[in-house]
């Protein structure tokens, strides 16, 4: 059995591009610069953005992170994030979610210009995804092809099973697996809340990609021997052995599942890491104007 391991592959991606930056600035070049826009005081969203701008600093990036009140306006939001389609300085721009009730997440996603939407969300840059388009691919679905690229998984006219259809991760999942390309080239079947007899399903994919949301779902007896398994899965549980009080787990039952999987994703250090890399990957291509040029 691979584990395939996100965690170091991210740190090889972030050293990747740290390179890169050293190289701008001999050359005297732009410094790559994201901005993050955090709405209230969500302790969670505090964290992820913290860590993103953490990452920035060490790969050699500019980063400005505004922070505005819950109160905030949707027209206030929406006039921030004008100014910073407008600053030339600034390369890259997430708005970290959720947003207050009162915020349409449509109307402030629709405003981020698609040649700064480093988090891919926008419909530009979906809609790009979708005809095979150079791209900034949203950073889970990214991180996963990227991990199955590094690791050489083979995908051409294999069955990939997706667990999920949500918009950040199992319906792009779906496109990438199937486009022609390398990952990709598969035939693929997107299952969902709605779908009967998942586990015949399941059972059948050379290539399982699970994103439910529920801990420890997906067990050996919906997997083929031999399958690729990726767990996207992120769930805390109490463990009082542990300090923090908790361990993490994902979609996948890890211990009954890995033994008979040719190469699988830890929880944690599978996908998580590999997000905030994927970021960093995208704001570079925004600052080189790889992708729209
Ligand atoms: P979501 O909650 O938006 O969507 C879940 C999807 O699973 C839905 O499409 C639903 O139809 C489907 N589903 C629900 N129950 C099902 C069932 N019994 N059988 C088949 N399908 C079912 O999910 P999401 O935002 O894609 O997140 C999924 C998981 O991935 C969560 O645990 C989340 O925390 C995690 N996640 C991790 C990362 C990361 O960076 N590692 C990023 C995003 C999400």
């Amino acid at each position: 059995m691979i584990l395939i391991d996100g965690k170091k592959t991210s740190e090889e991606i972030k050293a990747e591009i740290a390179q890169r930056v050293a190289e701008i600035k001999l050359e005297g070049g732009k410094i790559p610069h994201l901005a993050a826009i955090l709405v209230g005081n969500n302790g969670a969203s505090q964290t992820y953005v913290g860590a993103k701008v953490k990452s920035c600093e060490q790969v050699g990036f500019q980063s400005t992170l505004v922070r505005l009140e819950n109160s905030v306006s949707e027209e206030e939001l929406l006039k921030v994030v004008e100014d910073i389609n407008q600053n030339p300085d600034i390369d890259g721009l997430i708005v970290q979610l959720p947003l207050p009730k009162h915020i349409s997440v449509e109307k402030v996603t629709n405003k981020i210009k698609p040649e700064k939407d480093v988090d891919g969300f926008t419909p530009a840059n979906i809609g790009r995804m979708a005809l095979g388009w150079p791209t900034y691919v949203s950073a889970t679905p990214y991180g996963i092809v990227e991990l199955l690229k590094r690791y050489k998984i083979e995908t051409a006219g294999k069955h990939c099973v997706v667990i999920g259809r949500s918009h950040i991760v199992g319906s792009p999942m779906s496109i990438l697996m199937a486009r022609n390309d390398y990952p990709g080239n598969c035939t693929v079947t997107l299952t969902h809340s709605r779908t009967k007899n998942l586990a015949e399903i399941s059972k059948t994919a050379d290539i399982l990609i699970v994103a439910l949301g529920k801990p420890e779902f997906v067990t050996a007896e919906m997997v083929k021997e031999g399958a690729v398994v990726i767990d996207v899965g992120i769930h805390r549980v109490e463990d009082t052995s542990k300090k923090s009080g908790f361990r993490l787990i994902g979609d996948v039952k890890y211990d009954e599942v890995a033994p008979i999987a040719a190469a699988i994703t830890p929880v944690p250090g599978g996908v998580g890491p590999m997000t905030i890399a994927s970021l960093l990957y995208n704001t570079l291509l925004s600052a080189e104007k790889i992708i729209y040029k």
